[in-house]
């Protein structure tokens, strides 16, 4: 008989055939007959470990469930999804910055598995511990949703998602959406063997890198030169530095440097939202005969009338987003020339799918693009616009990872093998995983 795949029904079946909706037309059905196979599959996967069978019957199992799994990549060409693995990593933030001394970051990543390969996601937030809640909302709602998919679709599964957490506004859900979205923008790079960037649609085979994060507030003015300084002898070309702490000294800090460092030099000032916009506005003028490249995040991010007010009255270009959690949130502040660069961050807005979506906001209005932190993943997406001013060097994840980005007279070269490259150290997991 053909069996329907209800899993009670297993002792009854002498076929497992994937007849359990109606077959696909040309026009669309195909996408779903094919969720509804896989919904049908992870059902079956899930019954056979959840309950304790006879030998014979978990052989029967997993002989069905063999059978079902060569269907579907038969007829689909499919990747089918066999496990994701979600955890959290609670690594300490880098010392350097001084601002942040103390600091830590929350890795939180999904391993998915699907024919023998693996792709990687994670999402990171800073210092709040908020790291469970995502790995439960994961764990409770996407995962289970993921199993016998195909891990080739990544775009579709990310407006499911979506979809799905819609309710819950534009937070948690996001990050959890890119921990799964990486993974498997990862795992098809792998399985078409290319890089992230190639599978994207790669244009450059590097991009311009700034020096950041060892510039803070609290560094001494002689530590701050010799910081900035250092960048420039490892072959960087532009730094970035913190101010909005103490206003009063800011001007004679960054007029330190650029005596340094010299005219050619590019230099980036951060006020990490510290700022009204007076303040913004009196700093900003202070600065201008410094010639920065651009004034990062002077206000908090979601007052955006003012930023809009500061650029019109400020010669230094106004710049900000690493807040934004949506590619919607980006589009009032080009439209109304708040920012003149945008600057993502990939974990914040959902993964990679929804920064495609970005660096095309910015194409189509003229707009520069320098993606926040995340420097291994943001090479490849910066290698695939031509809107990109810089990436921001800041390995804070080097301690923890197996991979090293290589900067060549200022640019980082994007990394060649399979998918993005990066994978943490086993030791990492030993040392700092909580969940
Ligand atoms: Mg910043």
């Amino acid at each position: 008989m053909i069996c329907t795949i209800a899993p009670p029904l297993l002792s009854h079946c002498t076929d497992f055939s994937i007849t359990n909706t109606a077959r696909p037309t040309p026009h669309g059905t195909v996408d779903r007959h094919m969720r509804s196979t896989s919904h049908s599959l992870y059902r079956l996967e899930e019954h056979r470990s959840a309950t304790r069978h006879s030998k014979s019957t978990e052989q029967r199992f997993r002989h069905v469930i063999g059978r079902q799994k060569r269907a579907m990549q038969k007829e689909f060409s499919a990747v089918i999804i066999e496990r994701v693995e979600t955890w959290v990593l609670r690594v300490p933030f880098i010392r350097t910055s001084a601002d942040f001394d103390g600091a830590h970051h929350e890795l939180i990543g999904a391993t998915v598995h699907a024919d023998g390969v693996s792709g990687l996601g994670y999402s990171f937030i800073t210092d709040h511990a908020g790291g469970v809640a995502v790995k439960a909302l994961l764990d409770e709602l996407l995962v289970p949703r993921l199993i016998g998919r195909d891990a080739t679709k990544a775009e579709q599964i990310w407006f499911e998602f979506e979809a799905l957490t819609h309710r819950m506004g534009t937070g948690i859900n996001r990050f959890a959406m890119a921990s799964i979205d990486i993974a498997l923008w990862d795992l098809r790079a792998k399985v078409n063997g290319r890089s992230l960037a190639a599978e994207i649609g790669q244009i450059h085979e590097s991009v311009p890198a700034y020096g950041s994060g060892k510039a803070g507030n609290r560094l001494s003015l002689s530590e701050l030169v010799e910081l900035s300084e250092g960048y420039i002898s490892e072959g960087f070309t532009a730094v970035k530095l913190r101010v909005g702490e103490n206003l009063r000294n800011d001007p004679d800090r960054v007029s330190a440097v650029r005596r340094a460092l010299g005219d050619d030099v590019g230099i980036m000032i951060d006020a990490n939202e510290r700022l009204s916009y007076s303040e913004a506005l009196s700093l900003g003028r202070r600065l201008e005969e410094f010639d920065p490249l651009w004034f990062e995040e002077p206000m908090p991010y979601m007052h955006r009338e003012a930023h809009v007010r500061l650029a019109q009255h400020l010669a230094i270009p106004v710049v900000g987003g690493e807040h934004h959690c949506s590619a919607e949130g980006f589009v009032d502040y080009v439209t109304s020339g708040a920012f003149s660069v945008l600057q993502p961050n990939v974990c914040m807005v959902g993964g990679i799918t929804e920064m495609v979506r970005i660096m095309k906001l910015a194409e189509l209005h003229g707009v520069g693009f320098a993606p926040h932190l995340m420097t291994d993943l943001n090479v490849h997406l910066a290698a695939t616009t031509n809107s990109t001013i810089y990436v921001e060097y800041f390995p804070w994840m080097e301690p923890y990872t197996e991979n090293r980005l290589t900067i060549d007279e200022g640019r980082a070269l994007v990394p060649e093998g399979p998918g993005h490259g990066i994978q943490f150290t086993s030791a990492a997991f030993e040392q700092y995983r909580v969940a």
